[in-house]
């Protein structure tokens, strides 16, 4: 097996350190390649990125100074005090490491030299030590590293194992030093990066390239279970400015906010979940599995989505915050009941073998929705095709906002993926406002929902509504099931049944079927994100914009009872409908 001196990488780093220009940087690295033996070529690429492995596995260093500067101390001898006080001076560990061994006061008498094999297989050793007696295999890992390193190799050893090794370099400095070591000249990197976008693994092209040439780029193909990097979207700010950009056809497409989510499905029903970040997210997600495993069954496929969290009883989309809450590794389950899930799916990138991403958004599009059979877990993004007008955009971004979601994705129907890129090939339109409603309002509970799962039986959800006393009538506004600890919502048919109905109030305005009516009689007090248009709530309805009320978007319990306020004294439908307005004001005031 051929492997090299690490002093002769360190020799490089050091040079790299060196210069400031992007060329110098690759031209260095492009003498390195070609010097490094393409056995362990790839352990070169995923090092000088500062790693130990492509970015998918989930292989992290990332030490704490504490156990570096106890390594330090067991390999040279120096009490820990020491070895403190250097850090301090020097500010930094890498250095005073290098201090440490130039200083030592016993020298092995027998030093073996350092290969990049050795000091690779070791940081990956440190990388995946676990359990009871992890830290102390790290530290004597490391120590034993340590003991036969020069003095500057230390320093990197240490930069590395921290993850704080910062040459300065990126993939795609790397992809230009590969193509000029191996494909001639750099100016051939993008047929590195077309590969490098459907396999993002350095080391596995670094390692194909030094080994066959450009003939074995072929070979790296889309593979399930390997994440690509997602295509992300530029920003404009206004309709006018998609339709100078863009022309007039193109896809618009509602943009949930939510966790992205690329989903990588085995024909035998295995089911993996990657985060933006390409790391793997499906322990905490066993009903999006699961939703996708009947929703796709029997073929192999990537396809890219939008996760959100949604409220099971009142069926609205909940805010990304709560989302998060699934992110855990104990607890799944529970959380699982709270917080149900809907994935909207939105691109196709590989299907049975071939890959997607080189086709036009028009035809992964159509595939796609032959592909997935929708379900309650499971939808296609919501979207519109056609010739656009600036006044159409603007009345369908209101759309996309009161049903929910942050506001648009304006899509080049032509456009290949471009996994990695933000590019102009997809564009996010989201209002152009975003208002915070300041004071709390106190509502009238007219209505409950019953819960569901773990809540079964009990109430999830009130309905909510404002008082309008020119026709002493009372005007939904929200359903909220936000806020109430455990035991209030628990109380809450107690509490509420002596104002129970079978039938809605005649007093009581709304477009919304109810589980439970009640007397208007209750009053809470609520703080919500904002005042938005809604299709359904009947407050102010019509006095905005015909077919539409107003709603309070993302409504939460403050925890107070009104006991002080009759219904009649509760936040009126006018003053609603003032709120709003102010906060139309308060926008156009910062724009
Ligand atoms: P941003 O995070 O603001 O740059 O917006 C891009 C993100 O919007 C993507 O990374 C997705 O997570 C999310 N998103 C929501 N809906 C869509 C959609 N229909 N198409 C693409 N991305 C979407």
């Amino acid at each position: 097996m051929g492997d090299m001196p690490f002093r002769r990488l360190v020799e490089y780093y050091e040079r790299i350190e060196g210069t400031s220009g992007r060329l110098d940087m690759i031209s260095l690295l492009s003498d390195l390649f070609r010097e490094t033996p393409a056995e362990i070529i790839d352990k070169v690429a995923y090092m000088t990125l500062g790693r130990v492995a492509p970015e998918f596995e989930d292989v992290e260093l990332g030490l704490g100074e504490k156990l570096v500067m106890r390594a330090i101390s067991l390999a040279t001898g120096f009490p820990l005090e020491r070895i403190e006080d250097k850090v301090r001076e020097l500010g930094d560990a890498g250095s005073a490491a290098e201090w440490a061994i130039e200083n030592r006061a016993t020298r092995a008498f027998f030093r073996e030299e350092l290969t990049v094999g050795r000091v690779f297989d070791s940081l990956r050793k440190i990388a995946a030590a676990s359990g009871r007696s992890s830290q102390d295999v790290k530290i004597r890992t490391l120590s034993g590293l340590l003991a036969d390193a020069e003095p500057v190799e230390a320093r990197y050893i240490v930069r590395i194992v921290m993850g704080k090794l910062r040459l300065g370099v990126r993939d795609m400095t790397l992809l230009d030093a590969l193509a000029e070591a191996f494909l001639g000249s750099r100016g051939r990197r993008p047929a590195l990066e077309e590969r490098y976008n459907a396999y993002p693994d350095i080391g596995r092209i670094a390692r194909a390239l030094a080994l066959g040439g450009e003939d074995a780029l072929s070979e790296i193909r889309m593979t399930l279970g390997v994440p690509i990097r997602p295509m992300l979207a530029q920003r404009l700010k206004s309709p006018e400015e998609i339709l100078e950009k863009m022309g007039n056809r193109f896809l618009a497409e509602f943009k949930y906010d939510g966790e992205r989510m690329q989903v990588h499905v085995w024909p035998d029903g295995r089911v993996e979940l990657f985060s933006r970040r390409l790391e793997n997210i499906t322990h905490p997600y066993p009903d999006v599995v699961a939703s996708v495993r009947e929703a796709v069954g029997g073929r192999a496929a990537v396809l890219d989505g939008e996760c959100v969290g949604i409220n099971p009883i009142t069926g609205e989309i909940r805010p990304f915050q709560e989302l998060m809450h699934r992110r855990r590794k104990y607890g799944v389950k529970k959380m699982m009941e709270e917080i149900p899930t809907v994935i909207y799916l939105f691109d196709l990138l590989y299907l049975d073998g071939e890959e997607y991403i080189q086709r036009p958004l028009r035809e992964r599009r159509e595939r796609l929705a032959e592909v997935v059979r929708e379900s309650e877990g499971v939808k296609l993004a919501e979207g519109r095709i056609g010739e656009w007008r600036a006044e159409d955009l603007e009345r369908y971004l209101e759309e996309a906002v009161e049903r929910g979601t942050e506001g648009l994705m304006i899509k080049d129907l032509d456009s290949r993926y471009q996994a990695g890129v933000r590019g102009w090939s997809w564009i996010k339109l989201k209002r152009s406002y975003m208002s915070k409603m300041v004071e709390p309002v106190d509502l009238v509970v007219v209505g409950a929902f019953y819960g569901r799962g773990r809540r079964a039986g009990k109430y999830g959800a009130l309905l909510l509504a404002a008082y309008d006393p020119e026709t002493d009538s009372f005007k939904t506004v929200c359903k909220m099931g936000t806020g109430f600890s455990d035991e209030e919502l628990d109380a809450l048919p107690e509490m509420l049944a002596d104002f129970r109905l079978d039938h809605r109030h005649p007093s009581v305005v709304s477009n919304i079927e109810a589980d439970v009516w009640f007397t208007p009689a209750r009053v809470l007090e609520v703080i919500g994100d904002e005042i938005t248009l809604s299709p359904v709530h009947t407050c102010a309805w019509g006095r905005v914009k015909e077919g539409a009320g107003l709603a309070i978007r993302f409504p939460r319990f403050t925890g107070r009872w009104r006991t002080d306020k009759s219904p009649q004294d509760a936040t009126t439908e006018e003053e609603i409908l003032e709120m709003y307005r102010e906060q139309l004001r308060a926008i156009s005031d910062e724009g």
